[in-house]
């Protein structure tokens, strides 16, 4: 239903009417039976069927109290009472059907059948029309003045229990901010207390209230603490400039905020913030302090601790031997220690704030300390950081040095940081420099020595050969019974001087790291067998018996230089045989041993053991130590048994040298076991001859040879031809230079070569790849004799075509046994 156009709504002002309206905050409550009574009253009273209390908001007209319709709200357009509240007057209409505002209204021409409507307004007192108080009826009826007043006096009586209404909401609303409030304060975290606001001097403001948190803290009860100064939290400690603080502050009436110690009920202490305000009441006079305590005990063990640590790194960078310098994101010092300030010669103060590449880094290396920088910021990418670099460093008088650095990423909240702890390497490079020098000098001294050794075994063993070849070709002569001692004494005095230099020469060798071994899969059953051999004369001599069953059975191989496992399995037969008793007895054996637990200790090879256990007199636990000691003989020496002392640490030394270990177990009086361990060979390599020895080759050649002899020594020769005389079929002849050697070679047709190394006129080695160059003389079998033992030598001579390879001094059965077996053509 459109308005009614005599309605002059546009002076209203709605908007005001609408904020007064929402202000009661009555729209869209529950009934409530102080409005309904008015609304029963006004049917009483005026009998009608129907009263209605309203209110208007911008599109409805709501229904507070309704008697004799049960209605909510209705559109706004739809209604009487909007007319009604168009104006400060009552509304009346006496027979609505006969009224052309509202003949066609819902309410007249429906169910309801209103015919008869007054209405007074809502006027709230600052104006503002809110709603209507109307009865209704379904008869026409009139109002006269005194029904008109009494209609009025009940609008006056709905605004009086609106506004009523409103000022207990209000005060209800009051009521429950107290209680939450007061709540606050009595459950609050921080301990709350307060005083009356005087007097401020003796003997202090009264404690009027103190909440849970206090009590808890204190450890005192409300009794206890009301009427009482906050005083009673004061105790020794409790700092007197702080206290001075807040009485300055009250005496001002100002709030004041201080940290100190106070003290609980039982007398312990803790650290309180207190922060003290004055409030006033509604005239401005000070009439409370309120003070909030906060315990902060443990933020300040924190703080003493966080201080500490502070102390303790700053202790660390100013007393660190290295320098620490950090370097912000600019590339700017931003710490500098001590140390910094002695090895570069800046200040702290001339360091601080400095460009970092400016001060100390060499301006060949500013571009790539930039722009690593600059990488890192913006990828993320680290080359440096963390890693150990050396590298050139500048100081403040213009030296350069080598620096150790390493660079780390400081993450401190405020900024990026980077760390650079320097070492300062100068005198580390002088003592290195100093080493180098120092090792090459010894370096130089021990190939000098090794080459000393060498050539003094070479040179001693040439007359060795005469010595040794004489005098085992006298122990062949008859008739030298008379003088045999005497030729016995001269024969072991040259091998025992041989095996001493033998072996200083082969420890050298080791100790220059010159030693060339040629590991190969040996067989074990062999080189046991020819140290067997070997031995079998002494162990006859001093009566020893050697079981040697076990390790001749064997089919196994192991990996090792064949000479040289010969040597060392002689040289534990000899001090097994030697060192033993009268009737002794040795147990010469082998065990494979499976590899260790760990796989990874010995890469899971399988090894061999090879045990020498003897029943001699054993060695004491204390000079067990000094058993690898060259020269150390032990004692050995005052008991008369020949020796040199070098035997085991030399053995030692070429077992380690084939990868293998050599051990020992010993109870003295009852004998010593000596072990050998080394690398099982999976099999054998097709063997060359190897070694002679005239126990198994006895067979003298039965046919007529020549033999050329090619040497430059006299003696030597005398000796080769003193022992050819023991075969007489073989016819000597001899060239003392080597071009008439292979003069000799071409014309006579030797059955065998024997050579000389060291010739006035040409090398052996020329001679023999003459030899072998030509058709007439490339067959014929060429045997180097040479005191030059180093095993180089020897494979370079025989991969040039030379048979065999003895050196002197020479074993002469040894010796025989060769020039039978190779004459014989075997
Ligand atoms: P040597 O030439 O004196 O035999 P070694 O180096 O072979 O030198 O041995 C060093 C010392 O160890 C010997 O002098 C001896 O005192 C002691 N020794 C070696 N083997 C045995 C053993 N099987 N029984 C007792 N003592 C031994």
């Amino acid at each position: 239903m459109a308005v009614s156009p005599e309605l002059n709504l546009e002076n209203m002002d709605e908007t005001a009417r609408l904020k007064a309206l929402r202000e009661y905050s009555i729209l869209d409550t529950l009934p409530e039976p102080r409005f309904d009574r008015i609304s029963q009253m006004a049917t009483r009273l005026f009998k009608v069927p129907m009263a209605l209390i309203s209110f208007i908001d911008e599109n409805r007209q709501w229904f507070k109290s309704c008697q004799g319709l049960n209605v909510q709200e209705t559109p706004k357009q739809q209604t009487f009472c909007l007319h009604t509240i168009a104006s400060d007057e009552l509304m009346v209409v006496p027979d609505a059907v006969l009224d052309a505002r509202f003949a066609d209204n819902l309410w007249v021409t429906g169910e309801l059948g209103v015919r008869f409507y007054a209405g007074a307004p809502l006027i709230a007192p600052n104006g503002a029309q809110l709603g209507t108080l109307c009865i209704l009826d379904t008869k026409p009826r009139e109002l006269d003045e005194s029904d008109r007043e009494t209609l009025r006096d009940l609008a006056a009586l709905v605004i009086d229990e609106l506004q009523l209404r409103q000022v207990l909401s209000t005060r209800e609303e009051n009521e429950g901010r107290l209680r939450l409030l007061e709540s606050a304060i009595v459950h609050a975290n921080d301990a709350i207390l307060i005083t009356e606001a005087e007097p401020i001097n003796q003997p202090g403001p009264r404690i009027i209230y103190a909440n849970e948190a206090f009590l808890r803290t204190t450890g005192y009860t409300l009794q206890e603490v009301m009427g009482k100064t906050p005083r009673l939290l004061q105790g020794p400690k409790t700092q007197r400039d702080q206290l001075d603080k807040i009485r300055a502050a009250l005496e001002k009436w100002e709030s004041v905020v201080v940290e100190m110690i106070n003290y609980r009920k039982d007398g312990s202490e803790f650290w309180v913030e207190l922060s003290i305000v004055p409030i006033a009441d509604e005239r401005g006079w000070f009439t409370h302090w309120v003070s909030i305590q906060r315990d902060i005990t443990s933020r300040r063990e924190s703080e003493a601790a966080h201080r500490e640590s502070e102390a303790r790194k700053t202790a660390i960078f100013e007393n660190s031997l290295d320098a620490i310098v950090t370097m912000n994101a600019d590339g700017e010092i931003v710490e500098w220690n001590q140390a910094a300030e002695k090895i570069f010669g800046y200040s702290r103060e001339e360091a601080k704030g400095c460009d970092l590449a400016n001060l100390i880094i060499p301006p060949a290396f500013h571009e790539a300390h930039r722009s690593g920088l600059a990488r890192y910021l913006g990828t993320g990418e680290a080359r440096i950081l963390n890693h150990r670099l050396e590298l050139p460093a500048m100081c403040a008088d213009g030296r350069e040095i080598t620096v150790e650095l390493i660079v780390t990423r400081l993450s401190t909240e405020v900024e990026l940081l980077f760390a650079g702890f320097i070492r300062d390497l100068t005198e580390q490079k002088l003592i290195e420099a100093a080493f180098v020098a120092a090792r090459d000098e010894a370096e130089c001294a021990n190939n000098a020595k090794s080459e000393f050794l060498s050539r003094m075994s070479h040179e001693l063993r040439t007359p060795l050969n005469a010595i040794l070849g004489f005098s085992q070709i006298l122990q062949m002569e008859e008739g030298i019974e008379p003088l045999r001692d005497i030729v016995d004494d001269i024969h072991d005095a040259g091998r025992h001087l041989l095996l001493l230099i033998n072996e200083v020469l082969d420890i050298s060798r080791i100790e220059a790291g010159q030693l060339a071994l040629s590991p190969e899969p040996v067989a074990v059953r062999e080189v046991a067998s020819e140290a067997l051999i070997l031995i079998a004369p002494l162990a006859a001599k001093v009566n020893v018996s050697i079981e040697a069953s076990v390790i001749l059975d064997s089919e196994l191989y192991v990996l090792a230089d064949r000479q040289r496992l010969v040597q060392c399995l002689l040289n534990l037969l000899a001090n097994a045989v030697k060192y033993n008793r009268d009737n002794g007895h040795v147990d010469f054996e082998c065990l494979s041993v499976a590899p260790g637990s760990d796989a990874s200790e010995n890469g899971g090879t399988e090894y061999l053991q090879i045990r020498l256990r003897d029943t001699g007199i054993g060695i004491e636990a204390e000079k067990m130590q000094r058993l690898f000691i060259p020269f150390d003989r032990l004692g050995a020496e005052q008991g008369g048994i020949e020796g040199t002392g070098l035997g085991l640490s030399l053995t030692k030394s070429l077992v380690e040298e084939m990868g293998g270990t050599l051990g020992v177990e010993s109870t003295p009086g009852v004998g010593s076991t000596f072990w050998l361990e080394l690398p099982i060979a999976e099999s054998a390599l097709p063997q060359a001859l190897n070694g002679f020895s005239d126990e198994n080759n006895n067979s003298e050649i039965a046919i007529e040879s020549s033999v050329l002899l090619i040497e430059d020594n006299p003696r030597n020769l005398r000796v080769i031809e003193r022992i050819l005389a023991h075969r007489p079929r073989i016819k000597l002849l001899a060239a003392l230079q080597g071009k008439l050697g292979l003069e000799l070679a071409r014309q006579h047709q030797p059955d065998l070569i024997l050579l000389d190394l060291h010739l006035p006129d040409m090398q052996g080695d020329a001679i023999l790849l003459a030899l072998k160059a030509q058709q007439s003389t490339r067959d014929i079998p060429v045997v180097i004799l040479s005191a030059d033992a180093t095993l180089g030598q020897i494979e370079r001579l025989k991969a040039d075509g030379a048979r065999e390879y003895i050196t002197k001094p020479i074993n002469v059965p040894q010796f025989l046994a060769m020039i039978d077996f190779i004459l014989s053509g075997k």
